[in-house]
């Protein structure tokens, strides 16, 4: 669509408003008491990615919508040295980063820079992010679009959306999508609201997950305002736009979060980013739906066994708790108490009655109530039974493997058993295939057991892939590793290689070379460094 067709539909909204129903305004509701809150809105790109407004207009808008914080989440790959949270206009600032993984969008939220590019496998880029002290969103998972949709549901991640703005409008019809465009003008929260739908599927996997480990969830804006050009670029991100619709202040009147804060907010930036991301690390955040009725009040409380949800709404209201997943009460009261059965999960959702979606967006979703023992939850380092067969392969022979621009050497002083140092340089320019790997001819030695095992470190903090090679096909199977400068011992797990590219799973008895590879996955073009390899055996 041009220009110019867009700008006749806005036009003609005008002549046809009249005839169109517009959806209704925010039901006003009293303030209730409740303690600290900030109302802010996740998951905004401005113009350093592929939005269309600079943070400071961003931040201008969200203070017209009445936000006390926005977080920025722009493209990148963890390398950015994020800006320093600041207030402006009276909004705080919080610069987060939204990376690409192979299974789909991880936001990283107080992240500092990376000393590496975050790429690659999820588990791979949900374990960086957590060792860096960042606490990561998994977005947009359910998208209809595969490229956006996220695919790897045991990666442990931390949170995830359980709404999305952009998810919500790709799934509703064209007409429906045109029937907006005219409303937009007149009511635009309101509008932005009528294209919500509960999104069934998401939230069920939610529940499901949180019957085995905590997962804090919220919704996300998914701001770019912009629209135009649909398609994805290369990376998966959508360019180019012709309307600044919808606008940023729009998508942040029409939902937001509230964090619960131990005390309010004040004018130090940095230590009221600090609470609020302590606060969602918990799950002591909530959404609402302004959009629907405003101000949105819920206290969601346990005393013992005794649960408490409350709101500010009085007719017409509805809360329903869930008990791993399952609907436990329902009550249209705007106050409902319950005893817990037992052990469980339990969240609540509030509705009113009127509200758009098929099926009802709830007004208020809750994040999890966990009645469960203290240790529940915890993953236990993963336990590797004592190998009954180990060989030493330390021995080699080694060799090394590059693309034409790079370099690579290897030295092994005391042969066999001694470390192996390789020595590599990735050639400059732009990401290309650059690579050099460490490779050594293993024959059958892997057939018949279950992992390798060596102790490494590196020249800095890096990851490198540590890759099995079938002789014939040239197929490869890989699984990447951190490695820094205190020497760490490692161990990969034959059943948790998987394939480089489309292919079989592993099949250890047809691989006769080892390689460690470093690429520009997660190292930068032009990279010079060393990592040692010590003590390579293979196990059962
Ligand atoms: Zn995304
Ligand atoms: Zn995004």
């Amino acid at each position: 669509m041009s220009r110019l067709l867009i700008a006749a539909a806005i036009l003609a909204a005008a002549f046809l408003c009249a005839a169109l129903p517009l959806p209704a305004p925010p039901l006003e509701l009293p303030a209730a008491p409740s303690g600290p809150t900030a109302r802010g809105s996740f998951h905004i790109h401005t113009n350093r990615s592929d939005g269309s407004g600079s943070p400071d207009e961003v931040a201008a808008a969200a203070a017209r919508a009445g936000l006390n914080f926005i977080i920025l989440t722009d493209h990148g790959d963890g390398t950015r040295k994020p800006d320093p949270p600041k207030y402006r206009d009276g909004v705080l600032i919080i610069d987060a980063v939204e990376l690409s993984t192979q299974a789909g969008h991880y936001i990283a939220i107080g992240l500092p820079q990376t000393p590496y590019p975050l790429r690659g496998d999820a588990r791979d880029v949900v374990d960086d992010v957590r060792r860096l002290g960042g606490f990561g969103v998994v977005a947009h998972p359910d998208s209809s679009k595969p490229s956006l949709r996220w695919h790897d549901w045991n990666a442990d991640f931390d949170a995830m959306e359980w709404l999305n703005a952009d998810t919500e409008w790709r799934d509703e019809g064209e007409g429906q999508l045109l029937r907006a465009l005219l409303r937009y003008p007149f009511r635009p929260a309101e509008t932005l609201a009528s294209l919500l739908d509960r999104p069934d599927s998401t939230l069920a996997r939610w529940d499901e997950l949180t019957q085995r480990r905590r997962v804090v969830a919220f919704a996300s804006a998914d701001a770019h305002a912009r629209a135009g050009w649909m398609d994805d670029d290369a990376n998966g991100y959508r360019s180019g736009w012709l309307l600044k619709v919808p606008s940023y202040e729009a998508s942040f009147r029409t939902f937001a979060m509230r964090v619960t804060l131990e005390r309010p907010l004040g004018n130090d930036a940095v230590a009221d980013a600090g609470q609020i991301v302590d606060a969602l690390k918990r799950g002591a955040v909530y959404t609402a739906i302004d959009a629907i009725a405003s101000p949105a009040v819920l206290e969601f409380s346990a005393a013992a066994r005794t649960l408490t949800a409350r709101t500010n709404a009085a007719a017409g209201v509805t809360i329903v708790l869930r008990r791993d997943g399952r609907i436990l009460a329902e009550q249209p009261l705007p106050t409902l108490t319950v005893e817990a059965p037992g052990e469980g999960t339990y969240r609540v959702e509030v509705y009113l009655s009127g509200a758009p979606g098929n099926p009802p967006i709830p007004w208020i979703v809750s994040n999890p109530i966990y009645l469960r023992p203290e240790t529940w939850g915890t993953s236990s380092p993963a336990v590797v039974a004592t190998p009954t067969i180990t060989r030493g392969i330390q021995g080699g022979p080694w060799h090394t493997e590059k693309d034409a621009g790079s370099s690579a050497a290897v030295r092994q002083d005391n042969y066999p058993a001694g470390p192996v140092e390789f020595t590599f340089r990735l050639a400059d320019g732009e990401r290309a295939g650059q690579y050099t790997a460490l490779g050594i001819g293993v024959g059958k030695a892997l057939t018949e057991r279950t992992h390798l095992a060596f102790t490494a470190r590196a020249s800095r903090p890096m990851r490198i892939s540590v890759q099995a090679r079938h002789p014939q096909s040239g197929d490869r199977w890989q699984r990447s590793i951190y490695i820094d400068t205190q020497p760490r011992d490692v161990l990969v797990k034959f059943a948790e290689m998987t394939p480089v590219g489309a292919g079989p799973p592993f099949d250890p008895s047809l691989a006769d070379t080892l390689l460690f590879v470093v690429d520009t996955t997660n190292t930068p073009a032009g990279t010079a460094g060393t990592f040692t390899i010590e003590n390579l055996r293979v196990e059962r």
